[in-house]
């Protein structure tokens, strides 16, 4: 009887404590919600719960619909759950899920590494790893190289966003939020100045800072890697000069030091070039490859010159999940799409077509300071009375929230916030393109005008 009555009162505990809360469909409640059960760390930038996706549009739980200039952060450049994708995937689905490559190797992972050791830029042959994440790509490509070169130190460049692990935070060049509070971070890297035209940071500076970093901090000889992103993301959506990619790559060669391109943002035609290292013409020796890659699922790799990446010997590298055989069905997947739809061509025209609108806008307002463009990885940079020394971040955040208002998910970046970059998917049609373009310039106008009004 006592023990009956234990049960039913466990029983009735358990069910208590599995019991989900009611089911809620507005964004307020969720919310309300993710603010009880998830860390403030992992911030949202909209308070928007999606429900349903399709190219570059998703509705959330209310069903309210978004035009998705943002892309999952340049993950969706063949668009949210491409029939191509969805189907590849689907049919790994009923073969295997996971057996981990260092354990029994699968196909798929084989091939897509054969398709990138291709595609890479240049003509030494090639060599790829998977991995699951950017971060740990970036990770994996510095392991490599230090046991390559047989040395320590690395550079990178102030603005330059690399992930959120330790030696990705090391790498990355922007303090608040990214690394303040969580160091020590890895010892032996250098940041070094990354060439911006607009903000009068010229590549000469960049090479002269680099020059002063072999006489006053560390010997070339020492250096096992240079980090750079070809345009950076994070960072602002900056395109590094290809002459001034060719310095590096030429100084890089004379110093035995690797040259490691981050692709992690810029890669998979976002730039009109499958690699935006293809427009500088130069060969990388380890390139780091994620987001786009997938499809929206996760993997990343990195590719590189095989003799460096058959440096490691057996079991230095690897990772329970590197390479999931979903991924890399869908990473062979966006490999067909981005040829068979033409996406590197399609990337071009839409950059060509969101400059061209933005340009119009500065025309019409001081506060669009600059408009760039490397094929679709384009940006406006929100500025005060036209002068590139006084970002407005509060004008772009303002920006961000208006568009989100009226249906149009937009994204920030800049080492000072105040650049709205565009990232839509290369698939998105122009009527939507247009459309989502004529809702930021009619905000951007807006706050524009109140902004002068009130003054
Ligand atoms: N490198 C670059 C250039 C990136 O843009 C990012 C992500 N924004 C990363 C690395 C890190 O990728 P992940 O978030 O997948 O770790």
């Amino acid at each position: 009887m006592r023990r009956a009555l234990s049960l039913m009162l466990a029983l009735r505990s358990l069910n208590h404590h599995q019991g989900r809360p009611e089911p809620m469909t507005t964004n307020k409640q969720l919310t309300a919600r993710r603010e009880k059960a998830i860390p403030r760390g992992v911030s949202n930038l909209h308070n928007i719960f999606v429900s349903k996706s399709s190219n570059a549009e998703l509705w959330d739980v209310e069903g309210n619909r978004y035009v998705d200039l943002a892309a999952g952060i340049a993950v969706l450049n063949v668009g949210h759950r491409h029939p191509k994708v969805l189907e590849a995937v689907r049919e790994q689905l009923e073969q295997f899920t996971h057996t981990c490559f260092q354990v029994t190797p699968y196909e798929p992972y084989l091939r897509l590494a054969e398709r990138l050791n291709e595609l890479a830029p240049g003509n030494t042959p090639k060599k790829t790893i998977f991995l699951t994440t950017g971060a740990e790509a970036i990770e994996n490509a510095v392991k490599i190289a230090r046991f390559h070169t047989r040395r320590t130190g690395v550079v990178s460049f102030s603005g330059a966003f690399h992930g959120r692990t330790m030696m990705g935070m090391a790498l990355t060049g922007k303090v608040a939020p990214y690394k303040a509070g969580f160091g020590p971070l890895p010892a032996d890297v250098y940041h070094i100045p990354y060439p911006i035209a607009y903000h009068g940071k010229t590549p000469e500076q960049s090479l002269r800072a680099l020059d002063a970093l072999f006489r006053s901090d560390i010997e070339p000889s020492r250096i096992a890697a240079l980090v750079i992103e070809p345009v950076q993301g994070e960072g602002g959506f900056y395109a590094a000069p290809p002459d001034f990619l060719r310095s590096l790559r030429d100084i890089c060669s004379e110093q035995g030091i690797l040259l490691i391109a981050d692709e992690v943002q810029t890669g998979f035609a976002r730039t009109g070039r499958m690699f935006a290292v293809e427009h500088a013409g130069i060969e990388a020796d380890l390139i780091t490859v994620a987001k786009s890659l997938g499809g929206g699922f996760p993997i990343s790799g990195v590719i590189g010159k095989a003799d460096i990446m058959d440096s490691v010997p057996p079991g230095g590298l690897g990772a329970t999940y590197g390479g999931p055989p979903v991924g890399c069905a869908a990473g062979l997947a966006v490999l067909d799409i981005i040829e068979e739809e033409k996406l590197c061509e399609r990337a071009t025209i839409i950059g060509e077509r969101i400059k061209s609108w933005g340009l119009n806008l500065q025309r019409e307002t001081s506060c669009v300071g600059e408009v760039r463009a490397t094929g679709a990885m384009s940006a406006i940079e929100l500025v005060e009375d036209g002068d590139a020394e006084r970002p407005d971040a509060e004008m772009t955040r303002a920006v961000i929230s208006g568009a989100i208002d009226r249906g149009v998910i937009l994204l920030s970046c800049g080492a000072r916030g105040n650049v709205i970059r565009f990232l839509p998917p290369l698939t998105i049609s122009d009527k939507l393109l247009g459309e989502a373009l004529g809702v930021v310039g009619d905000v951007v106008l807006g706050l524009a005008g109140s902004v002068r009004k009130a003054g």
